[in-house]
């Protein structure tokens, strides 16, 4: 049967898929460009709050992500292959699951199938097989958690929203009427901005942090810190606002600040310790050093500013355990940071273009290529750069050195007996371990003695999937039922211990 244009042209919209075309076409028609999506309404309310409207939008990222995980997500392939290739989730992450009571079945199921994979890898290892597996290709180093890019594409995609939002000229003046965006997130939607609206962004922040940084050099020190006061202010527009993961805990066991200290000899205690990992209480003990001398410099008002931190996870990580005059001047540093590099930007942006050069014709050729001003261009590259946090910097070189001085230890014969008999490493200063030249016959004993704790681990946590099935109920509950506890602290490398107990047992 031949049909005539107009007959097709109607047979084609009865079908399912001209109706859907139909139907999409009246509900853009509907839309009018007046009318605002989902992101961008909650992007909205966000900025008639104080504080930062990314931040703001992505705080529930974390909820989201684990409800996600428990109830759907847990056993999909590549949610099991991002986790292998992280080590399972990392400090901030295992701190946030520690002592939440759900997901424990879901927790064990998915450390089980990574400590078997990881297991086999090592054996690989071991028989020489090393190329196969990514864990002993001795990178030294890890992926992202899963969760961390989680909440790293929930940020991403506010950015984008609230980039055409503040571009918009219908809602641009929406923008630091109340809420505004933390520096890390101005660094992050900047790309997405033209220079005209990036450079009033960047006089809008450099007023607002130079006014709350005048606010707090007035504030009665006595004021104490909480979400209303000048200091939170202050920390939002520098670092933004706290994620509430922690991942500092006092140490395990309730270890001790030495402060006179011989390293070697703390080392060669700690690593037959079977409780927690002796680089992580290396750590661990340092941070916690370190805030008590801050502390206390910061009491008697000595100049500590080249030495308080400045990255978001340790500005928010040290307050809990600060008194007053800290928070003050680890609030001041962290604004005073922001404010400098914003002014530096602001600077550069207002500068003229040079003139073009004619006895340098390329150079010339190149920038008009490239287009724009030269001096914008380094203002963005400068916003973009990471801050130098110097407690970062201590406590990585802190982690290598003790690394080093584990391995060299590793080749006395009485030493590995009782590393072997200890807890022996997390996996991520396991993995970290192998950036570093050590003797093969090290890396074959540290593969050796992970293998064989992840094999206990893998049948405890067996254990615990058996005895939580209906037909194993009259069996009593034993240690098993915190493998997953157990789990999460080997994998991540957080000490933070359960409310049931004290953290490890000897496995
Ligand atoms: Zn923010
Ligand atoms: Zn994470
Ligand atoms: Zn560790
Ligand atoms: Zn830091």
């Amino acid at each position: 049967m031949i049909l005539n244009q107009e007959e097709a042209r109607v047979a084609l919209d009865n079908k399912p898929a001209g109706k859907l075309k139909r139907a999409l076409k009246r509900f853009r028609a509907a839309r009018s460009p007046e009318k605002l999506g989902y992101p961008e309404l909650v992007l909205l309310s966000a900025l008639r709050k104080e504080g930062c409207p990314i931040c703001h939008s992505v705080s529930g990222s974390d909820r989201e992500y684990f409800f996600r995980f428990f109830y759907e997500s847990h056993r999909e392939t590549q949610v099991l292959e991002e986790l292998t290739s992280s080590l399972g989730f990392c400090r901030s992450h295992a701190h946030y699951l520690i002592g939440r009571d759900n997901g424990r079945s879901q927790l064990a199921t998915v450390h089980k199938i990574l400590a078997r994979h990881l297991r086999k890898s090592l054996l690989d290892y071991r028989s020489g097989n090393s190329r196969k597996d990514g864990l002993a290709r001795s990178s030294g180093s890890s992926d992202r958690c899963p969760a961390c890019r989680a909440h790293d594409e929930a940020a991403e995609r506010a950015a984008f929203f609230l980039a055409n939002l503040i571009e918009d000229p219908r809602t641009e003046e929406r923008y630091a009427e109340v809420g505004m965006l933390c520096l890390p997130h101005l660094r992050l939607i900047a790309p997405r901005l033209g220079n005209v609206t990036l450079e009033r962004l960047l006089i809008i922040h450099e007023a607002c942090m130079a006014s709350t940084l005048s606010a707090l050099e007035e504030v009665d020190v006595v004021e104490p810190l909480h979400s209303d006061s000048v200091y939170a202010s202050a920390l939002h527009l520098a670092v933004g606002h706290d994620r509430g993961l922690g991942g500092f805990a006092p140490l395990v066991g309730g270890d001790q600040i030495s402060p006179t200290g011989d390293p070697v000899g703390r080392l060669v205690r700690n690593i037959s310790r079977t409780d927690a990992c002796p680089i992580c209480l290396e750590i661990g003990r340092a941070w916690l050093g370190w805030i008590a001398w801050l502390d206390m410099a910061a009491q008697r008002s000595e100049n500590i500013e080249d030495v308080l931190p400045t990255c978001p996870d340790h500005v928010w990580a040290i307050l809990p355990f600060a008194r007053l005059s800290l928070a003050r001047c680890a609030a001041e540093k962290a604004l005073e940071v922001a404010l400098t590099r914003v002014r530096f930007c602001i600077k550069k942006f207002q500068e003229k273009p040079p003139p073009p050069d004619f006895k340098r014709p390329v150079q010339a050729l190149m920038t008009t290529v490239r287009g724009g001003n030269p001096f914008i261009r380094v203002g963005r590259d400068t916003l973009a750069r990471d801050f130098h946090c110097p407690l970062c910097n201590l406590l990585n070189t802190l982690r290598d050195r003790t690394l080093v001085l584990l391995v060299r230890l590793l080749e006395q014969r009485n030493q590995r007996a009782r590393f072997e008999a200890g807890y022996g490493l997390c996996l991520k200063h396991f993995v970290r371990a192998f950036a570093f030249e050590f003797d093969s016959s090290v890396g074959e004993f540290l593969c050796q003695v992970q293998a064989a704790k992840l094999g206990v681990l893998e049948w405890e946590l067996a254990e615990y999937s058996r005895k939580s099935a209906w037909q194993a109920r009259p069996e009593p509950k034993g240690a098993e039922f915190s493998a997953h506890l157990r789990a999460l602290r080997r994998f991540s490398g957080c000490l933070k211990p359960d409310s049931t107990g004290p953290g490890d047992r000897d496995i």
